[in-house]
Protein backbone atom coordinates (compact mmCIF):
# COMPACT_ATOMS: atom_id res chain seq x y z
CA UNK A 1 0.00 0.00 0.00
CA UNK A 2 1.51 3.76 -0.89
CA UNK A 3 -0.56 7.13 -0.77
CA UNK A 4 -0.37 10.61 0.19
CA UNK A 5 -3.48 12.01 1.48
CA UNK A 6 -4.24 15.23 2.40
CA UNK A 7 -7.78 16.68 2.68
CA UNK A 8 -7.57 20.17 3.48
CA UNK A 9 -11.30 21.44 3.87
CA UNK A 10 -11.90 22.73 7.25
CA UNK A 11 -15.33 20.96 7.96
CA UNK A 12 -18.25 23.46 9.80
CA UNK A 13 -20.53 20.35 11.11
CA UNK A 14 -24.07 21.14 12.79
CA UNK A 15 -27.13 22.84 12.81
CA UNK A 16 -26.87 26.93 12.77
CA UNK A 17 -22.99 26.39 10.87
CA UNK A 18 -23.52 28.55 8.01
CA UNK A 19 -22.76 31.52 10.13
CA UNK A 20 -19.21 29.90 10.47
CA UNK A 21 -18.52 31.63 6.88
CA UNK A 22 -18.78 35.10 7.91
CA UNK A 23 -15.26 33.97 9.72
CA UNK A 24 -14.13 31.49 7.11
CA UNK A 25 -13.74 34.25 4.51
CA UNK A 26 -11.44 37.15 4.96
CA UNK A 27 -13.17 41.33 5.00
CA UNK A 28 -11.50 42.23 2.34
CA UNK A 29 -12.30 39.72 -0.39
CA UNK A 30 -15.07 40.07 -2.46
CA UNK A 31 -17.10 37.25 -3.10
CA UNK A 32 -19.51 35.90 -5.52
CA UNK A 33 -22.34 33.60 -4.31
CA UNK A 34 -22.97 30.81 -6.96
CA UNK A 35 -26.58 29.14 -6.22
CA UNK A 36 -29.39 26.96 -8.37
CA UNK A 37 -32.75 27.18 -8.88
CA UNK A 38 -33.74 28.94 -5.96
CA UNK A 39 -34.24 26.19 -3.10
CA UNK A 40 -31.80 28.37 -0.55
CA UNK A 41 -34.35 31.24 -1.95
CA UNK A 42 -37.08 29.05 0.19
CA UNK A 43 -35.66 27.28 2.95
CA UNK A 44 -34.19 30.03 4.40
CA UNK A 45 -30.21 29.11 3.71
CA UNK A 46 -29.95 32.25 1.28
CA UNK A 47 -31.13 34.57 4.19
CA UNK A 48 -28.02 33.01 6.68
CA UNK A 49 -26.13 33.03 3.55
CA UNK A 50 -26.95 36.79 3.48
CA UNK A 51 -26.36 37.14 7.08
CA UNK A 52 -23.04 35.66 7.64
CA UNK A 53 -21.48 37.71 4.81
CA UNK A 54 -22.83 41.25 5.82
CA UNK A 55 -19.44 42.54 6.34
CA UNK A 56 -18.29 41.02 2.96
CA UNK A 57 -18.73 42.79 -0.35
CA UNK A 58 -20.67 40.02 -2.92
CA UNK A 59 -22.74 39.52 -5.90
CA UNK A 60 -24.14 36.57 -6.57
CA UNK A 61 -25.30 33.98 -9.57
CA UNK A 62 -27.99 32.15 -9.77
CA UNK A 63 -29.61 29.16 -11.76
CA UNK A 64 -27.23 26.21 -12.35
CA UNK A 65 -29.00 23.74 -13.32
CA UNK A 66 -29.02 19.91 -12.05
CA UNK A 67 -25.52 18.46 -14.35
CA UNK A 68 -24.36 21.77 -14.85
CA UNK A 69 -23.56 22.77 -18.18
CA UNK A 70 -20.85 24.98 -19.12
CA UNK A 71 -23.15 27.01 -21.39
CA UNK A 72 -24.48 28.46 -18.12
CA UNK A 73 -21.38 28.44 -16.09
CA UNK A 74 -19.43 30.69 -18.83
CA UNK A 75 -21.60 33.13 -17.57
CA UNK A 76 -20.45 33.20 -13.72
CA UNK A 77 -17.20 32.71 -15.51
CA UNK A 78 -17.39 35.90 -17.29
CA UNK A 79 -19.20 37.87 -14.40
CA UNK A 80 -15.80 36.54 -11.70
CA UNK A 81 -13.50 38.21 -14.59
CA UNK A 82 -15.07 41.45 -15.18
CA UNK A 83 -16.09 42.01 -11.28
CA UNK A 84 -12.96 40.83 -10.54
CA UNK A 85 -13.54 38.49 -7.53
CA UNK A 86 -11.45 37.43 -5.41
CA UNK A 87 -13.41 33.97 -3.56
CA UNK A 88 -16.59 31.85 -5.06
CA UNK A 89 -19.02 30.81 -2.22
CA UNK A 90 -21.04 27.47 -4.10
CA UNK A 91 -24.59 27.32 -1.67
CA UNK A 92 -26.29 24.27 -3.37
CA UNK A 93 -26.06 20.27 -3.93
CA UNK A 94 -23.56 18.44 -5.97
CA UNK A 95 -24.27 20.41 -9.25
CA UNK A 96 -23.91 23.78 -7.73
CA UNK A 97 -20.51 22.66 -6.00
CA UNK A 98 -19.36 21.09 -9.22
CA UNK A 99 -20.12 24.35 -11.34
CA UNK A 100 -18.75 26.38 -9.17
CA UNK A 101 -15.55 24.21 -8.89
CA UNK A 102 -15.38 24.58 -13.19
CA UNK A 103 -15.82 28.50 -12.80
CA UNK A 104 -12.71 29.07 -10.12
CA UNK A 105 -10.85 26.87 -12.51
CA UNK A 106 -11.71 29.31 -15.74
CA UNK A 107 -11.68 32.33 -14.11
CA UNK A 108 -7.95 32.33 -14.24
CA UNK A 109 -7.91 30.90 -17.67
CA UNK A 110 -7.69 33.10 -21.26
CA UNK A 111 -9.37 30.00 -23.28
CA UNK A 112 -12.64 28.18 -23.96
CA UNK A 113 -13.16 26.13 -19.85
CA UNK A 114 -14.46 23.24 -21.67
CA UNK A 115 -10.95 22.73 -22.41
CA UNK A 116 -10.55 21.56 -18.70
CA UNK A 117 -12.88 18.60 -19.74
CA UNK A 118 -11.03 17.63 -22.35
CA UNK A 119 -7.56 17.78 -20.76
CA UNK A 120 -6.36 20.33 -23.37
CA UNK A 121 -6.00 22.66 -19.98
CA UNK A 122 -4.57 21.53 -16.63
CA UNK A 123 -5.49 23.50 -13.79
CA UNK A 124 -2.63 24.20 -11.03
CA UNK A 125 -4.75 27.60 -10.00
CA UNK A 126 -7.92 28.64 -9.17
CA UNK A 127 -9.76 31.42 -7.16
CA UNK A 128 -10.59 30.36 -3.99
CA UNK A 129 -14.07 28.10 -3.11
CA UNK A 130 -15.95 27.95 -0.02
CA UNK A 131 -19.29 25.18 -0.08
CA UNK A 132 -22.80 25.60 1.89
CA UNK A 133 -23.97 21.66 1.08
CA UNK A 134 -27.55 21.29 0.61
CA UNK A 135 -27.99 17.78 -0.74
CA UNK A 136 -25.74 15.12 0.82
CA UNK A 137 -24.36 13.14 -2.24
CA UNK A 138 -21.29 13.54 -3.97
CA UNK A 139 -18.83 14.31 -1.35
CA UNK A 140 -17.98 17.50 -3.80
CA UNK A 141 -17.90 19.67 -0.79
CA UNK A 142 -14.66 18.39 0.15
CA UNK A 143 -12.81 16.53 -2.73
CA UNK A 144 -11.07 18.04 -5.86
CA UNK A 145 -13.80 16.83 -8.32
CA UNK A 146 -16.15 18.07 -10.45
CA UNK A 147 -18.56 16.67 -13.36
CA UNK A 148 -19.75 18.95 -16.16
CA UNK A 149 -21.98 19.05 -19.03
CA UNK A 150 -22.00 20.25 -22.56
CA UNK A 151 -25.61 20.45 -23.14
CA UNK A 152 -24.58 21.43 -26.71
CA UNK A 153 -23.26 17.69 -27.92
CA UNK A 154 -24.47 16.12 -24.41
CA UNK A 155 -21.36 15.49 -23.36
CA UNK A 156 -20.96 14.83 -19.86
CA UNK A 157 -16.91 14.88 -18.00
CA UNK A 158 -15.14 14.21 -15.22
CA UNK A 159 -12.15 16.37 -13.92
CA UNK A 160 -10.02 16.46 -10.73
CA UNK A 161 -7.92 19.45 -9.84
CA UNK A 162 -6.37 20.32 -5.92
CA UNK A 163 -6.85 23.80 -7.06
CA UNK A 164 -10.73 23.83 -6.74
CA UNK A 165 -11.21 21.51 -4.03
CA UNK A 166 -13.30 23.67 -1.47
CA UNK A 167 -11.20 25.08 1.63
CA UNK A 168 -14.34 24.96 3.56
CA UNK A 169 -17.53 23.31 4.04
CA UNK A 170 -20.65 24.35 5.78
CA UNK A 171 -22.75 21.00 6.64
CA UNK A 172 -26.16 22.13 8.47
CA UNK A 173 -28.45 19.17 8.38
CA UNK A 174 -31.22 21.27 8.79
CA UNK A 175 -30.76 22.64 5.77
CA UNK A 176 -32.13 18.91 4.14
CA UNK A 177 -35.54 19.83 5.58
CA UNK A 178 -36.92 21.37 2.29
CA UNK A 179 -35.08 18.23 0.23
CA UNK A 180 -37.76 16.50 -1.91
CA UNK A 181 -37.83 12.79 -1.10
CA UNK A 182 -36.16 11.76 -4.75
CA UNK A 183 -33.34 13.55 -3.98
CA UNK A 184 -32.91 12.35 -0.51
CA UNK A 185 -33.02 8.98 -2.29
CA UNK A 186 -30.86 10.10 -4.94
CA UNK A 187 -28.26 11.00 -2.52
CA UNK A 188 -28.03 7.27 -0.12
CA UNK A 189 -27.66 5.62 -3.57
CA UNK A 190 -25.01 7.71 -4.80
CA UNK A 191 -22.97 7.78 -1.60
CA UNK A 192 -23.50 3.95 -1.47
CA UNK A 193 -22.22 3.67 -4.99
CA UNK A 194 -19.00 5.89 -4.48
CA UNK A 195 -17.84 3.06 -1.31
CA UNK A 196 -18.63 0.55 -4.10
CA UNK A 197 -16.69 2.11 -7.00
CA UNK A 198 -13.24 1.94 -4.21
CA UNK A 199 -14.44 -0.87 -1.92
CA UNK A 200 -15.48 -3.66 -4.81
CA UNK A 201 -11.95 -3.19 -6.34
CA UNK A 202 -8.83 -4.35 -4.56
CA UNK A 203 -8.30 -7.52 -2.64
CA UNK A 204 -8.81 -7.53 0.79
CA UNK A 205 -6.30 -6.40 2.89
CA UNK A 206 -6.57 -2.71 3.60
CA UNK A 207 -8.26 -2.82 7.09
CA UNK A 208 -8.42 0.77 7.53
CA UNK A 209 -9.69 1.38 4.12
CA UNK A 210 -12.33 -1.90 4.33
CA UNK A 211 -13.31 -1.58 7.78
CA UNK A 212 -14.42 2.18 7.08
CA UNK A 213 -15.84 1.46 4.14
CA UNK A 214 -17.98 -1.47 5.35
CA UNK A 215 -19.09 0.91 8.07
CA UNK A 216 -20.18 3.26 6.08
CA UNK A 217 -22.34 0.81 3.65
CA UNK A 218 -23.97 -0.57 6.93
CA UNK A 219 -24.88 3.21 7.82
CA UNK A 220 -26.46 3.47 4.34
CA UNK A 221 -28.38 0.42 4.58
CA UNK A 222 -29.54 1.17 7.90
CA UNK A 223 -30.92 4.70 6.90
CA UNK A 224 -32.12 3.17 4.02
CA UNK A 225 -34.35 1.02 6.33
CA UNK A 226 -35.15 3.67 8.32
CA UNK A 227 -36.28 5.60 5.91
CA UNK A 228 -39.62 6.72 8.03
CA UNK A 229 -37.51 8.57 10.66
CA UNK A 230 -36.01 10.87 7.37
CA UNK A 231 -37.69 14.03 9.59
CA UNK A 232 -35.63 13.13 12.68
CA UNK A 233 -32.44 15.22 13.20
CA UNK A 234 -29.74 12.20 13.85
CA UNK A 235 -31.01 10.43 10.94
CA UNK A 236 -30.25 13.85 8.45
CA UNK A 237 -27.20 13.87 10.34
CA UNK A 238 -25.53 10.41 9.92
CA UNK A 239 -26.93 11.02 6.25
CA UNK A 240 -24.89 13.69 5.74
CA UNK A 241 -21.70 12.70 7.58
CA UNK A 242 -21.37 9.24 6.11
CA UNK A 243 -22.42 10.55 2.00
CA UNK A 244 -19.55 13.09 2.76
CA UNK A 245 -16.85 10.68 4.59
CA UNK A 246 -17.71 8.56 1.34
CA UNK A 247 -15.93 10.61 -0.82
CA UNK A 248 -13.76 12.58 1.00
CA UNK A 249 -9.93 10.23 -0.19
CA UNK A 250 -10.15 8.50 2.99
CA UNK A 251 -11.63 5.23 2.00
CA UNK A 252 -9.68 5.70 -1.64
CA UNK A 253 -6.11 6.26 -0.39
CA UNK A 254 -3.38 3.55 -1.32
CA UNK A 255 -6.58 1.36 -2.90
CA UNK A 256 -7.55 0.50 -7.11
CA UNK A 257 -10.73 2.19 -8.04
CA UNK A 258 -13.27 1.22 -10.54
CA UNK A 259 -15.54 4.30 -11.70
CA UNK A 260 -16.87 2.69 -14.54
CA UNK A 261 -20.80 2.12 -13.59
CA UNK A 262 -20.07 6.67 -13.21
CA UNK A 263 -18.90 6.79 -16.27
CA UNK A 264 -21.14 4.78 -18.16
CA UNK A 265 -24.26 6.27 -15.92
CA UNK A 266 -23.16 10.20 -16.61
CA UNK A 267 -23.67 8.85 -20.76
CA UNK A 268 -27.11 7.57 -19.38
CA UNK A 269 -27.70 11.49 -17.88
CA UNK A 270 -26.29 13.00 -20.61
CA UNK A 271 -28.27 11.59 -23.03
CA UNK A 272 -31.83 11.21 -21.28
CA UNK A 273 -31.62 13.45 -18.40
CA UNK A 274 -31.24 10.30 -15.90
CA UNK A 275 -31.15 11.61 -12.27
CA UNK A 276 -27.01 10.93 -11.63
CA UNK A 277 -27.92 8.26 -8.65
CA UNK A 278 -30.38 6.31 -10.55
CA UNK A 279 -28.08 6.28 -13.88
CA UNK A 280 -26.12 4.08 -11.53
CA UNK A 281 -28.51 2.03 -9.98
CA UNK A 282 -29.07 0.99 -13.85
CA UNK A 283 -25.69 0.00 -14.30
CA UNK A 284 -24.31 -1.16 -10.98
CA UNK A 285 -25.87 -4.36 -10.72
CA UNK A 286 -25.46 -5.32 -14.29
CA UNK A 287 -21.64 -4.11 -14.09
CA UNK A 288 -21.19 -6.15 -11.24
CA UNK A 289 -22.52 -9.33 -12.58
CA UNK A 290 -20.94 -8.91 -15.72
CA UNK A 291 -17.30 -8.78 -13.74
CA UNK A 292 -18.23 -11.27 -11.22
CA UNK A 293 -14.40 -13.12 -11.95
CA UNK A 294 -12.50 -10.09 -10.67
CA UNK A 295 -15.15 -9.03 -7.53
CA UNK A 296 -16.17 -12.41 -6.53
CA UNK A 297 -14.02 -12.47 -3.13
CA UNK A 298 -14.73 -8.73 -2.76
CA UNK A 299 -18.32 -9.27 -2.99
CA UNK A 300 -18.47 -12.11 -1.26
CA UNK A 301 -16.76 -10.24 1.90
CA UNK A 302 -19.36 -7.71 1.55
CA UNK A 303 -22.10 -9.87 1.42
CA UNK A 304 -21.08 -11.02 5.11
CA UNK A 305 -19.84 -7.74 6.43
CA UNK A 306 -22.09 -5.36 5.31
CA UNK A 307 -25.45 -7.67 5.14
CA UNK A 308 -25.05 -10.66 7.26
CA UNK A 309 -24.74 -13.17 4.79
CA UNK A 310 -23.58 -16.46 5.32
CA UNK A 311 -21.46 -19.09 3.06
CA UNK A 312 -24.25 -21.21 1.60
CA UNK A 313 -24.64 -24.96 3.02
CA UNK A 314 -24.90 -26.21 -0.56
CA UNK A 315 -21.43 -25.33 -2.09
CA UNK A 316 -22.35 -26.60 -5.47
CA UNK A 317 -22.87 -23.10 -6.57
CA UNK A 318 -19.31 -21.58 -6.22
CA UNK A 319 -20.55 -17.69 -7.40
CA UNK A 320 -23.84 -17.97 -4.89
CA UNK A 321 -22.39 -15.62 -2.43
CA UNK A 322 -21.59 -13.10 -4.33
CA UNK A 323 -24.88 -13.51 -6.74
CA UNK A 324 -26.68 -12.68 -3.54
CA UNK A 325 -24.70 -10.02 -2.01
CA UNK A 326 -25.37 -8.33 -5.60
CA UNK A 327 -29.46 -9.21 -5.15
CA UNK A 328 -29.10 -7.96 -1.99
CA UNK A 329 -27.58 -4.09 -3.23
CA UNK A 330 -30.82 -4.77 -5.23
CA UNK A 331 -33.02 -4.96 -2.74
CA UNK A 332 -31.65 -1.71 -1.35
CA UNK A 333 -32.11 -0.16 -4.31
CA UNK A 334 -35.77 -1.65 -4.27
CA UNK A 335 -36.60 -0.56 -1.10
CA UNK A 336 -35.78 3.21 -2.02
CA UNK A 337 -38.22 2.30 -5.02
CA UNK A 338 -35.18 3.00 -7.71
CA UNK A 339 -34.98 1.03 -10.21
CA UNK A 340 -32.66 -1.16 -11.40
CA UNK A 341 -33.12 -1.37 -15.18
CA UNK A 342 -33.10 1.31 -18.17
CA UNK A 343 -37.18 1.39 -17.65
CA UNK A 344 -36.90 5.51 -17.90
CA UNK A 345 -35.98 5.57 -21.38
CA UNK A 346 -39.02 3.88 -23.32
CA UNK A 347 -37.80 4.46 -26.82
CA UNK A 348 -36.06 1.76 -29.15
CA UNK A 349 -33.58 -0.23 -26.80
CA UNK A 350 -31.13 -1.37 -29.30
CA UNK A 351 -30.53 2.11 -30.63
CA UNK A 352 -29.72 3.39 -26.45
CA UNK A 353 -27.41 0.96 -26.44
CA UNK A 354 -25.53 1.93 -30.18
CA UNK A 355 -25.96 5.74 -29.07
CA UNK A 356 -24.32 5.00 -25.60
CA UNK A 357 -21.56 3.11 -26.67
CA UNK A 358 -20.84 5.75 -29.62
CA UNK A 359 -20.69 8.09 -26.66
CA UNK A 360 -18.63 6.00 -24.82
CA UNK A 361 -16.16 5.87 -27.58
CA UNK A 362 -16.01 9.75 -28.50
CA UNK A 363 -15.07 10.13 -24.66
CA UNK A 364 -12.17 7.47 -24.98
CA UNK A 365 -13.74 5.18 -22.19
CA UNK A 366 -13.10 2.64 -23.47
CA UNK A 367 -11.19 0.98 -20.97
CA UNK A 368 -12.98 1.12 -17.53
CA UNK A 369 -12.85 -0.41 -14.04
CA UNK A 370 -10.18 -1.43 -11.76
CA UNK A 371 -8.51 -3.56 -14.44
CA UNK A 372 -9.07 -1.24 -17.04
CA UNK A 373 -10.63 -4.37 -18.69
CA UNK A 374 -14.31 -2.47 -19.05
CA UNK A 375 -13.93 -2.12 -22.82
CA UNK A 376 -16.73 -1.25 -25.41
CA UNK A 377 -17.47 -5.09 -25.91
CA UNK A 378 -18.18 -5.21 -22.07
CA UNK A 379 -19.64 -2.01 -21.70
CA UNK A 380 -22.64 -3.37 -23.84
CA UNK A 381 -22.83 -6.48 -22.32
CA UNK A 382 -23.30 -4.64 -19.31
CA UNK A 383 -26.25 -2.30 -21.55
CA UNK A 384 -27.68 -5.13 -22.58
CA UNK A 385 -27.86 -6.95 -19.07
CA UNK A 386 -29.23 -3.88 -17.82
CA UNK A 387 -32.06 -3.03 -20.13
CA UNK A 388 -33.13 -7.18 -20.34
P1 LIG B 1 -28.12 18.50 -7.54
O1 LIG B 1 -28.17 18.32 -9.02
O2 LIG B 1 -27.12 19.43 -6.97
O3 LIG B 1 -29.55 18.99 -7.02
C1 LIG B 1 -30.72 18.31 -7.43
C2 LIG B 1 -31.96 19.13 -7.09
O4 LIG B 1 -32.10 19.21 -5.69
C3 LIG B 1 -31.93 20.54 -7.62
O5 LIG B 1 -33.13 20.75 -8.30
C4 LIG B 1 -31.84 21.41 -6.37
O6 LIG B 1 -32.58 22.61 -6.48
C5 LIG B 1 -32.49 20.54 -5.33
N1 LIG B 1 -32.03 20.83 -3.96
C6 LIG B 1 -30.77 20.83 -3.48
N2 LIG B 1 -30.75 21.09 -2.17
C7 LIG B 1 -32.05 21.28 -1.80
C8 LIG B 1 -32.69 21.56 -0.56
N3 LIG B 1 -31.98 21.64 0.58
N4 LIG B 1 -34.03 21.70 -0.56
C9 LIG B 1 -34.76 21.55 -1.70
N5 LIG B 1 -34.21 21.26 -2.89
C10 LIG B 1 -32.87 21.13 -2.95
O7 LIG B 1 -27.98 17.05 -6.90
P2 LIG B 1 -26.70 16.24 -6.42
O8 LIG B 1 -27.12 14.83 -6.44
O9 LIG B 1 -26.14 16.80 -5.18
O10 LIG B 1 -25.61 16.49 -7.55
C11 LIG B 1 -25.58 15.74 -8.75
C12 LIG B 1 -24.41 16.18 -9.61
O11 LIG B 1 -23.17 15.92 -8.92
C13 LIG B 1 -24.35 15.42 -10.91
O12 LIG B 1 -23.97 16.28 -11.96
C14 LIG B 1 -23.27 14.39 -10.65
O13 LIG B 1 -22.64 13.93 -11.83
C15 LIG B 1 -22.32 15.14 -9.76
N6 LIG B 1 -21.42 14.32 -8.91
C16 LIG B 1 -20.26 14.88 -8.46
C17 LIG B 1 -19.37 14.16 -7.67
C18 LIG B 1 -18.11 14.78 -7.18
O14 LIG B 1 -17.32 14.13 -6.50
N7 LIG B 1 -17.87 16.02 -7.44
C19 LIG B 1 -19.67 12.83 -7.33
C20 LIG B 1 -20.86 12.28 -7.80
C21 LIG B 1 -21.72 13.03 -8.58
P3 LIG B 1 -31.91 24.07 -6.63
O15 LIG B 1 -31.18 24.06 -7.90
O16 LIG B 1 -33.06 24.98 -6.59
O17 LIG B 1 -30.99 24.27 -5.44
FE1 LIG C 1 -21.68 10.08 -7.95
Amino acid sequence: MKFSYLNPTQIHFGQGQIAAIANSIAKDQKVLVIYGGGSIKHNGVYDQVKEALKEHQWLEFSGVEPNPTKETLDKAVQIAKEQQVDYVLAVGGGSVIDGSKYVVAAALYNGDGWDILTGQYQVNKALPLGAVLTLPATGSESNAGAVITKAETHDKLPFFAAAVQPQFAVMDPDVMKTLPERQLVNGLVDAFVHICEQYLTNPAGAMVQDGYAEALLKNLVTLANDFDQRDNDQWRANLMWTANQALNGLIGAGVTHDWATHMIGHELTALYGVDHGRSLAIIQPSLLRNQLDVKQAKLEQMGKNVFGLTESEDNSEANDLAERTIQEIEAFYHNLEVATQLTEHDSDKATAIDTIIQQLESHQMIALGEHQAITLKESREILELAVA
